[in-house]
């Protein structure tokens, strides 16, 4: 049985996932969150096991390398983005619209924020279980918006898994594929492809006030 446990920084969604095994977190929220999400998981009293993080994007990273000094707990990612993260970077290569306003700052980001470079402890692969961790859950490479984007399907039993999607479709009320920023348009209708064939019985994303269900999230357009 899992417990979802959502946050809304002012950027980013973080969930913080619980089971009799410990706590789990997706994503870590941009700088300067983490004692926020602390308090929460000291009230929980159980262990902060792997902080899983979505995609090397620093709204979905930024209070990571805190939380490790803060509880021990390992930090994830996908091998693909590792090097990014590592180096503190929020790597955008398109972005459309008024997006493209905000790619020129990104690199402040990174002087304002020298502690931001993140490494991580477990390079992630796709189709990889997450069990030795305690957490009953699978990786999905879904590339596109980042090369090593990821999403989290966590088992559910019979109703199918939940997943936890970064950015991979964005909006509550009208979902759409994400549609802002990217490192390669063309991968994101495949890797859309992929979660929707594995049936999620919610989706949770990472901006947007609340979950998708399974079949609003069957809809979304490729
Ligand atoms: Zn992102
Ligand atoms: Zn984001």
């Amino acid at each position: 049985m899992i417990i979802v446990h959502p946050f809304l920084s002012w950027m980013s969604n973080v969930y913080l996932l619980e089971n009799e095994a410990g706590l789990f977190l997706v994503d870590a929220a941009p700088p300067g969150y983490h004692q926020h999400i602390l308090r929460v998981i000291r009230q929980s009293k159980k262990d902060l096991k792997i902080i899983y993080i979505t995609h090397a994007h620093f709204d979905h990273y930024g209070s990571a390398a805190a939380l490790r000094e803060q509880t021990g707990a390992k930090i994830a990612i996908h091998h693909a983005d590792a090097r990014a993260m590592s180096r503190g970077q929020t790597p955008i290569r398109s972005a459309h619209g008024r997006s493209r306003w905000t790619v020129p700052f990104l690199p402040l980001v990174n002087l304002a924020y020298p502690w931001l470079k993140t490494a991580p402890d477990i390079l992630l692969e796709d189709d990889e279980r997450l069990d030795s961790f305690g957490l009953p859950a699978s990786i999905l490479h879904t590339p596109g918006h980042t090369p090593g984007s990821t999403c989290l399907l966590v088992d559910n039993g019979a109703d199918g898994p939940l997943a936890f999607t970064g950015d991979l479709v964005s909006g509550s009320h009208h979902p759409h594929l994400q549609n802002l920023y990217a490192d390669d348009w063309s991968q994101l209708p495949e890797s859309l492809a992929r979660v929707q064939a594995a049936r999620p019985a919610q989706v949770y994303p990472g901006h947007g006030s609340r979950p998708i269900s399974g079949d609003v999230f069957q809809q979304v357009n490729r």
